[in-house]
């Protein structure tokens, strides 16, 4: 679900700090910004960041992207991306002069192989009719759910047009685990599908500060259950994933 990043954006240029977008999830989503409809990722902070992991809707097996309109910072990612080489491969042996590279900065090897590349452009065709479905799915959950004792829905704003990559739906913290394995007993696989750093071994205390309380993920982390969403999900499928869940939170 987009976060009211004009909001944020505002916010940060106030104190003259840049915006990092984790769009991890968020190719094909829209946000309403000055009245207009506009792509996730144009991007509306200094950097977007995209990944095509597996479990996003839009996957190359693995990898990601960046969007920004900082013509330095992308000159510098093309950098970082291809060990620091000024001069890339392609540029050198198309050419017909002989050219030498240099190595300015300390590099990276983050290339996309050609084969995902050409996959990712494939499933992009793809993309729009992916994002219909999923919001045609999401639209019979909310639908099928609304009248649910016990469990709150997930709620697009206004302003917001999202890719339903995640279908969290609410429940008591008390119930999460139980509704969750009652419905994998029925083999319906769900996740708690929100995860707080700073509850993790990772980060001990110590290792970082909060301004205050962390309650809200907290209390995300403990109640969220994302239920199955995937564009052939067929509505006969939901429908008893519906079922099943009405009859999981009755008895949990
Ligand atoms: C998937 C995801 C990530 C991680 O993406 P990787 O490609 O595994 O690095 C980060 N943030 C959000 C919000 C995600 O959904």
């Amino acid at each position: 679900m987009p976060c009211d990043l004009a909001a944020i954006v505002a916010l940060a240029d106030r104190h003259g700090l840049p915006v990092i977008e984790d769009a991890a999830c968020a190719i094909g989503s829209r946000i309403q910004v000055g009245g207009e409809w506009q792509r996730i990722g144009r991007p509306h902070g200094r950097i977007a960041c995209f990944s095509f992991h597996p479990r996003k809707l839009l996957s190359t097996g693995d990898g990601g992207m960046l969007t920004t309109s900082d013509a330095a910072l992308d000159a510098t990612f093309r950098l970082l991306r291809q060990h620091g080489m000024s001069v890339s491969d392609t540029v050198r042996h198309a050419s017909a002069h002989v050219i030498s590279e240099s190595y300015p900065l300390v590099g990276y090897n983050y290339r996309m192989t050609d084969i995902q590349a050409a996959i990712g452009r494939e499933q992009l065709k793809r993309l729009a009719p992916l994002v219909a479905r999923r919001r045609e799915l999401a639209g019979r959950y909310l639908a099928g759910l609304r009248d649910v004792r016990g469990l709150a829905l997930p709620h697009e704003p206004e302003w917001a047009r999202t890719n339903w990559q995640t279908f969290a739906v609410r429940v008591a913290p008390s119930r999460q685990l139980l509704i969750m394995q009652h419905l994998l007993d029925e083999g319906i696989s769900t996740r708690r599908g929100v995860m707080n750093v700073h509850l993790e071994a990772a980060y001990p205390a110590g290792s970082w500060r909060a301004a205050g309380a962390l309650t809200r993920g907290e209390e995300a982390q403990a109640s969220a259950i994302a239920l199955p969403l995937f564009h052939d999900l067929a509505d006969g499928q939901q429908d008893r994933i519906i079922e099943l869940l009405q009859g999981a939170v009755a008895a949990a």
